[in-house]
């Protein structure tokens, strides 16, 4: 029998519109296979190649979660609804977003909203459940547009996504979990100010303290800085294993031992 395993795909590491327009780095969203659940977060442009490449099969998915409604995170969630019922023939699936991606000016078209089984509207302080996954949207992000982050409990583990925000002081305070993935577009804190940087970060790192970080979505600033050096010097200072994610990274969550 093949063990139940927690699984998080990235099909994408690029965060705001340079890396994403220009595609230095895929900008997909990530597959998160739990047990027998699969996932799908934050489908941004080129999701379905990026799963397709990787045989991941979208009819398969059970959800779709939409942090919020930019376009490097949802470009792809049309196709993906379409992929994830049949083509739109097999009304299946779940799809989780907040309010304003569907109205007034849907990123959602209206024809697809009526493939999945459900379409469920996510708002703060929401608990949610897929099969024997449960997740919740414990506060609404500093962002331009209605965005939530995500705690997620599978039998096995807890893990917290920090999507787009502006820091606050709270925002530590609500995430949680053996593994803590971190959206980090600045290298420093500063314009554009509705994104996490690079020492906002290792604060909540430092403040969460997870047995793992990721750091995903990176900018132009944290691109060039590269990633993955950055997330050895934060292992050293912070103690606590940090990694930068990259495209088509595996992450099998039984490595938190
Ligand atoms: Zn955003």
């Amino acid at each position: 029998m093949a063990e139940v395993s927690d699984v998080i795909t990235f099909l994408g590491t690029a965060g705001a519109r340079f890396v994403v327009t220009r595609q230095f780095l895929a900008s997909g969203g990530a597959w998160l296979s739990l047990g027998d659940t699969q996932l799908l977060l934050d489908p941004g442009p080129g999701c379905l190649v990026q799963a397709t490449k990787r045989k991941l099969d979208p009819s398969k998915l059970d959800a779709i979660i939409l942090s919020h409604r930019h376009l490097d995170h949802c470009g792809d969630i049309n196709i993906m609804i379409e992929a994830m019922t049949g083509g739109g023939m097999k009304k299946r699936g779940v799809v989780f977003a907040p309010a304003d991606a569907l109205n007034p000016d849907p990123v959602i078209l209206s024809y697809l909203q009526e493939k999945p089984e459900k379409v469920e509207i996510l708002s703060e302080g929401g608990h949610y459940k897929v099969d024997d996954i449960y997740f919740e949207t414990p506060i609404k992000h500093h962002h331009p547009v209605e965005t939530y982050g995500f705690v997620f409990r599978t039998p096995r583990h807890t893990f917290s996504w920090i999507t787009d925000t502006r820091y606050f002081d709270s925002l530590p305070h609500y995430y949680t979990g053996d593994l803590l993935i971190i959206n980090v577009v600045r290298l420093n804190p500063g314009a554009p100010v509705d994104h996490l940087s690079l020492p906002e970060a290792k604060q909540i790192i430092e403040e969460i303290k997870p047995s793992a970080a990721i750091l995903t979505h990176f900018g132009m600033t944290m691109w060039r800085a590269k990633p993955w050096e950055l997330a050895r010097k934060l292992t050293d200072e912070t103690g606590i294993s940090v990694i930068a994610a990259r495209d088509g990274m595996r992450f099998d969550l039984a490595k938190l031992g």
